[in-house]
C-alpha cells in the first residue's frame, strides 16, 4: 500500500516535471510576472506555480560544491559572439543569444552546474520594462529630443543572472599596530620647528560578527558598475527555486563557482570585520597592519537567480544595448548623443568655467 503511495507521487511530478504544456492549445506556457502565474501567449490559459516558500539556506563546507547534485532538465547553450552559456529548459528553444542578440546559438556538452535554489521571480512584465526604458530615454539630457519617439526596441530577452549569498557568524581574534601622531616643537632660536611624530602602539582583542546574506555576483555578462547602477537584488526575498520559473526565460550559468564565490564573501567579511576592530580605536589615527584570525562557523549559501530583460534599440542605424532590473525596473543602457545638444552644454561648461576663473580672479588678484 505504502509503496504504491510513492509510485503515485513520481509519476505526478513525471508528468509535471519539463511539460508547461497548455491545457487549452498544447503550446508552451510560459512564467508571466503580470499574474504570478504560467500563461500561455496564444489562448491566455493560466496555471497555478507552486505555492512560494522560503529558499532553504545550504551548509557550506568545502565539499558542497563536488558533493552538491547537478541541475537535472535544463540544457546548455553557447554564444559564438559573446561566449555567453545559457541554461533553458530542456523543451525550450532559442534562436538568438539571450544576452547579446547573436544568432546561431549552439547547444553545448557543458555540465550545467549547481541547481540554483532560490529565485527572485520577474516582477516587471515586458510591458513595464518598455515604459522603463521609454521614462530612462527621457531622462537622458544630453541625448537627440527625438529618441523616445523613434528609437526601435528589439524583442526583450528576459534572463536570469546568477549571484550567490552567504551567512556566516564570525569569532575572531585580532592584534594590531595602531598610531597616535602628536607635535612636538624641536630645536631653538632660528631652528625652531613643529615636528610631527606617531607614537605607535599594540592592541589585541576578540570581535564576534554575524553576516547575513552577504551577496557575490557570479556573472560575466553584466558588469558590477552595472548591477550597482540596476539597484542592488533583495535576495533577502528570493524564493525557493521551482522549475517554473524557468519557463520563458534563460539563466546564465555562473562563471564564478561557489568555493571561489566563498573566498570574495570572506574577504568581504573580514574588510567589515577590520573596519569594526578600526572603530575600536578613535583615538588611533595610523594604522600600520590588523591581523585578524578568523573562524567561520554556521556558514550557508544560497545560490539565487535574479531577474533582467536585456535588448537593444535601434536609432540611426545604430544599435544601442540595455538592461532593465526584473525587479524595481531601473534601467542602465547605451545613449547617442545630440551633436547640437552637446555643443552648447560644452558652451554652458566653458561659459561657467570661465565665469568661475573670473570670480576667482577678482576675489583674490584684484
Ligand atoms: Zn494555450
Ligand atoms: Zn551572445
Amino acid at each position: 500500500m505504502e509503496k504504491e503511495e510513492v509510485k503515485d507521487v513520481t509519476e505526478a511530478k513525471e508528468v509535471e516535471s519539463g511539460t508547461f504544456k497548455c491545457p487549452g492549445c498544447g503550446n508552451f506556457l510560459k512564467y508571466d510576472p503580470g499574474c504570478g502565474k504560467l500563461k500561455c501567449d496564444y489562448c491566455g490559459a493560466e496555471k497555478d506555480v507552486p505555492v512560494p516558500t522560503p529558499p532553504m539556506e545550504l551548509y557550506y563546507t568545502s565539499l558542497s560544491e563536488q558533493g552538491f547534485s547537478g541541475w537535472g532538465d535544463v540544457k546548455c547553450i553557447q554564444c559564438p559572439v559573446c561566449g555567453a552559456k545559457t541554461m533553458l529548459e530542456k523543451y525550450q528553444t532559442v534562436t538568438v543569444c539571450p544576452f547579446c542578440g547573436a544568432p546561431n546559438v549552439v547547444e553545448s556538452d557543458d555540465i550545467p552546474g549547481l541547481k540554483p535554489n532560490a529565485v527572485l521571480p520577474f516582477r516587471i512584465t515586458e510591458l513595464k520594462a518598455h515604459e522603463s526604458l521609454k521614462k530612462w530615454m527621457g531622462k537622458k539630457f544630453l541625448a537627440p529630443t527625438n529618441l523616445k519617439k523613434t528609437a526601435k526596441t528589439d524583442k526583450m530577452r528576459g534572463v536570469y543572472v546568477p549571484i550567490w549569498t552567504f551567512d556566516s557568524n564570525v569569532n575572531a581574534t585580532y592584534e594590531a599596530r595602531l598610531g597616535k601622531t602628536y607635535t612636538v616643537t624641536v630645536g631653538s632660536g632660528k631652528n625652531r620647528r613643529t615636528e610631527t611624530r606617531v607614537r605607535w602602539y599594540h592592541v589585541s582583542g576578540s570581535i564576534f560578527s554575524c553576516f547575513d546574506d552577504i551577496a557575490v555576483e557570479a556573472s560575466t555578462k553584466i558588469t558590477q558598475k552595472d548591477l550597482t547602477k540596476l539597484g542592488s537584488f533583495d535576495t533577502k526575498n528570493s524564493i525557493n527555486f521551482e522549475d517554473e520559473y524557468l519557463s520563458g526565460y534563460s539563466a546564465e550559468r555562473y562563471s564564478q563557482g561557489l568555493d571561489d564565490s566563498w573566498g570574495v564573501a570572506k574577504d568581504l567579511m573580514l574588510d567589515n570585520i577590520r573596519s569594526q576592530i578600526r572603530n575600536r580605536y578613535p583615538d588611533a589615527d595610523r594604522v600600520d597592519y590588523i591581523n585578524v584570525n578568523p573562524v567561520f562557523s554556521e556558514t550557508k549559501y544560497k545560490y539565487v537567480l535574479a531577474p533582467l530583460w536585456m535588448s537593444s534599440y535601434r536609432y540611426k542605424g545604430k544599435d544601442y544595448g540595455f538592461v532593465v532590473n526584473g525587479r524595481n525596473g531601473r534601467t542602465v543602457g547605451k545613449a547617442p548623443l545630440s551633436p547640437i545638444k552637446t555643443f552648447f552644454f560644452s558652451l554652458f561648461c566653458a561659459g561657467v568655467a570661465a565665469a568661475l576663473i573670473y570670480m576667482i580672479y577678482m576675489l583674490f588678484f584684484s
